[in-house]
């Protein structure tokens, strides 16, 4: 067994993906989640839940469990996570590695408007739009503002307080193309507001094309500098390998 100790953050299914193939090679594997989901996706190795107190708690938990190597292979939008990660990885003195999946990109016939965040997307929204809103649970304090506007809201678990102008749409994803149009078609939307997640989401942005509607589209934020960025698991992977001097030829159990 290498003595290496890893710490991942995620909360995204590429770092359960990289954790899966991560579990195959003998190194201390510890997997973080905020604990925002009630039954959070399983994982291999050693599960923590909830924040670490700030930047540099966390430095302190990576220096006191003999943290390695800090993964962060959290969500796009999940900056204030990423920024204590660069700072920490650095007062601890070890690598960190950032994965994050590439973004999506306008095709020629989608009609993108680029905002730089839900609330200068909620303004740009006409009087009288019924626009939808797949920017998940984090999005109620930009709601506020636009009583004029018809917003529908989907998340997976319910949220609370929500104002009157406001619809809550409880699902769990995947959604096929024909599911997100049937959504378009049946609640009359007009807008569709996403934040440019990148991955699998994209069918919602097949649907507003077929159903003629334009996007709100949320550009992400910036990363701190610090760290290799790369977007893949399998790259990831050996980069990881690389750095931890792991034999992934010979140290993969059976
Ligand atoms: P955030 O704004 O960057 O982070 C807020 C605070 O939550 C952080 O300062 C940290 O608390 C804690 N935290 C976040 N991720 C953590 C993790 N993996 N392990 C331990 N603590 C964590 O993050 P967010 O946008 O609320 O997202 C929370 C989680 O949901 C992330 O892990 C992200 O991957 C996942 N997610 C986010 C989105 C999104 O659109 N933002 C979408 C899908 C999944 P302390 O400062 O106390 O350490």
């Amino acid at each position: 067994m290498n003595n290496a100790h890893l710490l991942l953050l995620g909360g995204t299914s590429e770092a359960r993906d990289l954790a899966n193939a991560l579990s195959r090679h003998p190194l201390r594997l510890t997997v973080s989640l905020a604990g925002r989901t009630r039954a959070p996706a399983a994982y291999p190795g050693q599960l923590r839940l909830g924040g670490f107190g700030g930047a540099d708690a966390l430095a302190a938990w990576l220096r006191d469990e003999g943290v390695s190597l800090l993964v962060d292979a959290t969500h796009p939008f999940a900056a204030r996570i990423s920024a204590n990660a660069a700072l920490a990885a650095s007062h601890a003195s070890i690598p960190l590695l950032r994965m994050e999946r590439p973004g999506w990109t306008a095709g020629p016939h989608e009609d993108w408007q680029h905002v730089p965040s839900l609330e200068a997307a909620i303004t740009a929204l006409p009087r009288g739009a019924r626009a939808f809103l797949t920017t998940g649970s984090g999005s109620a304090p930009a709601l506020g503002s636009r009583p004029d506007v018809t917003l529908l809201l989907r998340a997976i678990e319910p949220l609370k307080d929500l104002p009157p102008h406001v619809d809550q749409i409880l699902a769990r994803p995947p959604f096929s193309e024909a599911q997100e149009r049937a959504f378009i078609e049946t609640h009359a939307i007009t807008h569709l507001v996403s934040k440019n997640s990148g991955g699998a989401g994209r069918a919602k942005l097949d649907a507003a094309v077929a159903c003629r509607i334009p996007v709100l589209m949320i550009d992400r934020p910036a990363l701190p500098p610090d760290g290799h960025t790369i977007h893949d698991s399998a790259t990831a992977l050996a980069a990881i390998a690389n750095l931890l001097a792991l034999d992934t030829a010979s140290d993969r159990t059976p």
